[in-house]
C-alpha cells in the first residue's frame, strides 16, 4: 500500500457513510485513491456497478464520460465528478455534428460508438461498446456496414475480427496508448524472452498485431491470474500495474518501454475526494433527451456482456 494521509482518509470514510456515497475508480486512478475506492474496475465494470447501488450519491474517481455514463444508467442518483476538467482527449476527437455529418453520409450504417465517448455522442449511437466486448457488439449488428467511433485503433482491431462487416472507422486515438511502439514491444522482447506480452486495443496496430494477446484492462487482469508465466509486460496506463502488482504478489509486472501516464486520470487526489463528498459538487448533470437515448444505446451493449 502507498502512504496514504490517514487523516484524508478517516475523513472520507466517514462522510461516505454519513451521506450514503458510493466510491467508484477506475484502474487507472492513483494507488491512493485506488486504496480506499468501494469499487474498482474498467469503464464496462464501473458502468454496471453503479446501476445496481443502492446509495445517494456516487463519487466518481475517473475521467467525465465515465461520470456521465453512470449518470445515464442512474439518472435519479448524484453523481460527483471530483475535478471537473478530468476530460479524455479521445473522447473529444469527435463531436455530434461530425458524427451527424458520417451518418447523413452513410445513411444505411450502424453506429457503435466505444463508451470512450461524450454523452451526447452515445445519444446518436444505435449501441455503445467496451473494449472488452467491441467484436462481439458488431459481430451481432444486423447490417454490414457499421460507423465505428471514436477510438481508430480498437475499430481497425474489430474490423480484423470481423471480416464480413464494413466499418467507417473515426480517426481518433488516445494519446496515451499511442506511446507504445514497435520497438519498445521488440526491446521487451529480448530483455524478457520468457515473458508474455499483453497490449490493449487502444495500442498501435503493428503493437496489437506482435503481442501475445490484446485485451482489455479486465481481460489483462484475468489473463494475469490464471497465465502460468511469473513475468508480463503490460501496455497500458500505469495505473493498472499497482492493481496488478497488489493482486498478484509473486508476479513481475512491467510497463512496455516506458511507463504511460493519462494526465487526467491523476489529477483526483484524496483532498479532491474530501472536497466532492464534503461540498457534493461538482455535480454531473444532462439533458433529460440526452439521457433517454444514450441509455438505449448503453442497454444495447449490455445484451453482449
Ligand atoms: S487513458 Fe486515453 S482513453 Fe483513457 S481517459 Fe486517458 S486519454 Fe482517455
Amino acid at each position: 500500500m502507498v502512504f496514504q494521509d490517514e487523516s484524508f482518509v478517516e475523513r472520507i470514510i466517514k462522510l461516505k457513510t454519513q451521506k450514503q456515497a458510493v466510491m467508484l475508480a477506475h484502474n487507472y486512478q492513483l494507488g491512493q485513491i485506488q486504496d480506499v475506492a468501494d469499487f474498482l474496475g474498467d469503464s464496462l465494470e464501473l458502468a454496471k456497478r453503479s446501476k445496481g447501488l443502492g446509495c445517494k450519491m456516487i463519487i466518481f474517481c475517473g475521467v467525465r464520460f465515465m461520470a456521465e455514463t453512470a449518470k445515464i444508467l442512474s439518472p435519479e442518483k448524484k453523481v460527483v465528478l471530483p475535478v471537473e476538467d478530468a476530460g479524455c482527449p479521445l473522447a473529444d476527437t469527435i463531436t455530434v455534428e461530425d458524427l451527424q455529418r458520417l451518418k447523413a453520409t452513410y445513411p444505411d450504417a450502424k453506429v457503435v460508438s466505444y463508451v470512450n465517448s461524450s454523452a451526447e455522442i452515445k445519444a446518436e449511437s444505435d449501441v455503445c461498446c467496451t473494449s472488452a466486448n467491441a467484436s462481439t457488439v458488431v459481430e451481432n449488428i444486423d447490417v454490414p456496414q457499421i460507423i465505428f467511433v471514436p477510438d481508430a485503433n480498437l475499430g481497425r482491431w474489430v474490423q480484423k475480427n470481423n471480416p464480413s462487416k464494413k466499418l467507417i472507422i473515426w480517426p481518433g486515438s488516445c494519446y496515451v496508448h499511442q506511446q507504445f511502439t514497435l520497438e519498445d514491444l521488440q526491446n521487451a522482447r529480448k530483455s524478457f524472452p520468457e515473458a508474455e506480452i499483453l497490449v490493449h486495443p487502444e495500442c498501435r496496430p503493428e503493437v496489437q498485431d506482435n503481442a501475445d494477446f490484446v485485451v482489455s484492462t479486465s481481460g489483462m487482469l484475468k489473463r494475469a491470474k490464471s497465465s502460468q508465466v511469473k513475468t508480463l509486460i503490460i501496455a497500458t496506463e500505469e495505473g493498472l500495474i499497482y492493481r496488478l502488482k497488489k493482486e498478484n504478489p509473486k508476479k513481475e509486472f512491467y510497463s512496455l518501454g516506458n511507463s504511460r501516464i493519462c494526465l487526467n486520470m491523476k489529477k483526483t487526489t484524496l483532498a479532491e475526494v474530501l472536497a466532492a463528498l464534503e461540498d457534493e459538487k461538482p455535480e454531473v448533470s444532462l439533458k433529460d433527451d440526452v439521457i433517454k437515448k444514450a441509455r438505449k444505446a448503453l442497454e444495447e451493449m449490455v445484451k453482449f456482456i
